[in-house]
């Protein structure tokens, strides 16, 4: 159709089919090229990192590391240094809460997070405050679901120390200006971190243009595997910053009167890491890459601009969110509850995602419970809309 979308990419993925697997948002599904990488690494690539005297171990050390300069040139870090392999966008989170947050911040302080934010960007920051005696403020949204920026512009003070964003809404698919709140939260002296899920799989990314201090994404949004994600943060915060767990390859030398530590990344990554997952992320990287985030980001913007078209058709179905969302459709049908919703399209094939999506503050400011949430992929394609819009009109109908 004209308004379907361009990528043809749905063989690529064992775990697709003739499924119409609408909940990306939550974790996409894998190219056979990961699921092969990764069977390589458990496989005859198999051996463990730095540790090693024998040729194997050398050369997935090689692998380890060349994917640590492959994500730095992903998102257009300064230097490998900058890249920290963490378990996900949640322990991204948690360590810069505790490693920098919970050092810096004293009684006084401010935070300052959005009404959107997934659970994952608030409650570490909460745990930070109350360790710290610092106060969160929120900013509020724009009528369409974005994180209002001026707003942001009028509430900020010196007292904020630090700002935490999501670059793409997870539940409204709004799209942040990242360049102007860190220009807003440098202007104060602010850091700003950047909770960048839902970006990193449908936007090109740079950090340095962006001009942020912090990004956190996990691998599984941007088809890799899970128990795999990504920490940047400009050097000097990283190499200013405490160890956030102890054991093996954190240290420099070990004593039992004294430890000292190793530089960054290596101070944060203790312990044998997620060396398959690693590999697994370098090969969605490639994936991605070759496909290219313009076509990703036009081909599910399309996408998401025929559903909502034809939702908006519907007097008893409300959609949620800015009509340039990204990838991600949230929607309400009059009178049904979201897991209802979501049952009915199930039955007929359609797998969508129903609930609050780990974001109750920004259901509470919706008037909502919970929503039903439509999410793309770049393997989507306008016959998965189509399902989409073919079930909900049965969910009218049922509960017509
Ligand atoms: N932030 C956003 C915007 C997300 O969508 C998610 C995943 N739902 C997270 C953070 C947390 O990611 P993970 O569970 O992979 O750590």
């Amino acid at each position: 159709g004209s308004s379907g979308g361009g990528l043809r990419l749905r063989d690529d993925f064992p775990g697709v089919g003739d499924w119409h697997y609408l909940d990306s948002a939550a974790t996409a599904q894998k190219p056979q090229a990961v699921i092969d990488a990764i069977a390589r690494a458990y496989g005859p690539d198999y051996a463990t990192v730095h540790r090693g005297v024998y040729e194997r171990s050398a050369n997935m050390t090689l692998a380890y590391e060349a994917a640590r300069r492959k994500v730095a040139g992903f998102i257009g870090a300064a230097c490998d240094a900058e890249i920290v392999y963490v378990r996900g966008a949640t322990e991204g989170i948690n360590l810069v809460a505790q490693c920098w947050a919970a050092e810096q911040l004293k009684a006084g302080d401010r935070i300052l997070l959005s009404m959107l934010e997934h659970h994952s960007n608030i409650v570490p920051w909460q745990m930070a405050a109350e360790k710290t005696g610092a106060q969160i403020d929120v900013v509020p949204l724009t009528m369409d679901g974005k994180i209002d920026l001026d707003a942001m512009q009028a509430m900020i003070r010196p007292e904020h120390r630090l700002v935490a964003l999501a670059h793409v809404s997870n539940v409204l698919g709004s799209v942040l200006d990242v360049r102007r709140a860190a220009d807003i939260a440098h202007a104060v002296g602010a850091k700003i971190l950047i909770d960048g899920c839902q970006a990193v799989p449908r936007l090109a990314v740079d950090v340095r243009a962006l001009d942020c201090d912090f990004y956190v994404f996990s691998a599984h949004k941007l088809y890799g595997p899970t128990g795999i994600g990504i920490l940047w943060a400009r050097r000097e915060l990283l190499d200013a910053m405490p160890p956030y767990q102890g054991g093996g390859s954190m240290i420099d030398k070990v004593t039992f009167e004294k430890t000292t530590y190793a530089p960054a990344p290596t101070r944060f990554e203790a312990g044998t890491p997620h060396i398959v997952g690693v590999v697994g992320l370098s090969a969605a990287i490639d994936y991605v890459q070759a496909v290219g985030l313009e076509a990703i980001h036009a081909h599910e913007c399309a996408l998401v601009g025929r559903a909502r078209a034809a939702l908006e058709t519907m007097n008893s179905v409300r959609a949620f969110g800015p009509d340039d969302s990204a990838g991600i459709l949230s929607f309400e049908v009059e009178g049904v509850h979201p897991h209802d919703v979501g049952t009915i399209l199930d039955e007929t094939g359609v797998a969508i995602r129903a609930g609050h999506h780990c974001a109750q503050p920004l259901m509470r400011h919706l008037g909502v419970e919970a929503t039903a949430r439509a999410s793309f992929g770049l393997y989507s394609d306008e016959s998965d809309v189509d399902a989409l819009v073919r079930g909900i009109e049965r969910v009218r109908k049922i509960f017509g």
